[in-house]
Order: structure tokens, then sequence, then C-alpha cells
């Protein structure tokens, strides 16, 4: 298995300045930050078999060098661009307030009603185009490497918990207050805050040092038992229905609750919520290999079932 530090030391820093240079940011966007994406690729990097590295390291750009990781955020920074517009609603799902419930018949649409525009549309959508990837280079009808990139950072969306939150307050981003000083707003806690002050308080700001415990519970730490349940996937359409529901609920349960716009979140919301932050973060890296060890892997005839 490759260390996920090492994965991390070896991207390379320019590379990060120029990317986030070379894109306009759009304050309060829907998303994992960049951390959080970051770090949801690179475990799933770190479990990849040869046969599906070596198909990434084809379809990424060069200057890359293999490194998924480094194009997780690319789905964020190009929703504004006109040409991908249309990929905008496929971030987040909003369903029914204080339902904390998931149906993909009712809450899978875009705003205008435009059935399978949600993330867990684009995660089937996704892996459908790229489970065409083995038939050859001459016919591929889709862009395998925007569905590579889009299934990778769509895997960390729905596995943010506000990222399939309520209609109303737009997965919190209209629930503004504090945390602890400065202001911010409830989902752009969960996106970036808990990740931020974690890495501060405990992590030296270090993020390969926070792989490092995720990469240590995963494989034997409180979550060795669980993991294999985790990537445990015959039917995706099944599974991506539940991974939105679990997120949901826990939207439900830790995020929403007790929470009202204006209040100040600091200490005791920080660490009652950060081990679920770190969870879905390792849960989003895991399912995310297990899908691409599949769509590329030697045992493809063992594939989902999946609409094409
Ligand atoms: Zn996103």
């Amino acid at each position: 298995m490759v260390r996920l530090g090492d994965l991390l030391v070896s991207l390379p820093f320019g590379l990060f300045l120029l990317l986030s240079g070379a894109f306009i940011t759009i304050p309060g966007a829907n998303a994992w930050s960049k951390e959080g994406h970051e770090m949801t690729c690179l475990i799933a990097q770190a479990f990849l078999k040869p046969e599906a590295s070596e198909a990434i390291s084809h379809l990424l750009p060069p200057n890359v060098k293999g490194n998924l990781s480094a194009l997780c955020t690319w789905p964020d920074q190009i929703r504004h661009w006109y040409k991908y517009r249309w990929t905008s609603p496929l971030h987040f799902i909003d369903t029914p307030d204080d339902a904390c419930t998931f149906d993909y018949s009712r809450d899978c649409h875009d705003p205008k009603g435009v059935k399978d525009m949600c993330v867990a549309g684009a995660i089937k959508n996704f892996t459908s185009q790229l489970s065409h990837y083995k038939e050859g280079t001459s016919d591929r009808r889709y862009n395998m490497t925007e569905a590579l990139l889009f299934l990778s950072h769509f895997m960390g969306d729905v596995h943010q918990p506000m990222h399939v939150g309520f209609t109303t307050d737009e997965g919190g981003n209209t629930i503004n207050l504090r945390w602890f000083k400065h202001k911010s707003n409830l989902h752009h806690v969960w996106d970036r805050e808990i990740i931020l002050t974690a890495l501060s308080d405990y992590y030296d700001k270090d993020v390969s040092l926070l792989l490092q415990d995720i990469e240590r519970n995963i494989t034997d730490g409180m979550w060795a038992d669980d993991d294999t349940s985790w990537e445990h996937c015959n039917d995706l359409s099944h599974c991506v229905n539940n991974w939105a529901k679990e997120s949901i609920q826990v939207a439900c349960k830790w995020g929403y609750e007790g929470v009202q716009s204006g209040m100040t979140l600091s200490d005791e919301y920080f660490d009652s919520r950060m081990p679920f932050v770190m969870k879905r973060i390792a849960q989003g890296g895991i399912r995310l290999v297990m899908i691409l060890n599949q769509v590329f892997g030697d045992d493809h005839e063992e594939g989902f079932a999946t609409a094409t």
C-alpha cells in the first residue's frame, strides 16, 4: 500500500499554486474544502489496484504525474463557467426540510425538476461512462478524463453530510453564524471550518499528519472492522442511495441539531462533530477506490449493475 503521507509529499506544490491562481474561486460554493476533496482522493489513491492506477495515470494530464488528488477540486473550479454551468446542481441534493430522509425519485433533480441532476445521479452517470473505458480508444463516447474527475469529486461531495441537506436553507448555506470568532455559515463549517480547526489544533497545520491518522484508523484503528462493509457494493444505485441517506442522517443528528442562525459554534460543537467529518472523508475515499478498482480492474465482469 502506498503511504498517504508519501503521496501528499510527492504532490508538486507549484501545481497547487498554479491551479489556485488560475481559476476564480467562488465564495460560499457548495463543496468539501480543497483539503476535504484532496484527502478523499489521496485515501482512494493509496488503495488503488495496479491496473486501476495505470488507467488513471493514462487519463490524467501528464503534469500531475498520476496524482488524482491534484485535480479533485477541478469540478468546483469550473462549475460556474458557461460550458459547465449544467454541472452546478450535481454537487448536492436538496431534501424536504426536516424530513431527514433521501428518496431518489423524490429528491434527485435540479431546481427546474430535471431528473437525475443531483450528486447521486451524477455518481451513477459518471461511473457508467467510465465503465466503457476498457472498450478501447477509438470509439469512446465520453470524455473519460472529465468523467474521472467528476466522479472523484462527487464521491467526496455525497459524503459531506450538509451536501444532502434541507431545501430552504440550501444545505445550511443560509444559516449564518460564528465559528469561534469569525463569521461563517453552517454549510461552510462542515465543508472546511472543522477540518481547518482540526489541522491547526492537532496536526500542526500539516494535512499529511491528519491523513496518517485517518489511514491508521482505516487499517488498524477504530474503523478497521468497518471498512470492508463500507466498500461492499453490488448494485451501485442502491449503494449511492445509502450513502446519501447516511449523509442526511448525520446532517440532521449532528449538523443541524441545536444550531440556529446567529449563534456561535465553538469547542463543544467542534469536539463532537470532528470524528464524523473524518469518518465521512475516510468513507468517501474507500468507496471511491472501490468504484475505480471495479471499473478499471481486471475483474470487470463482476462490475456493478448500472444503467448504460
Ligand atoms: Zn462539489
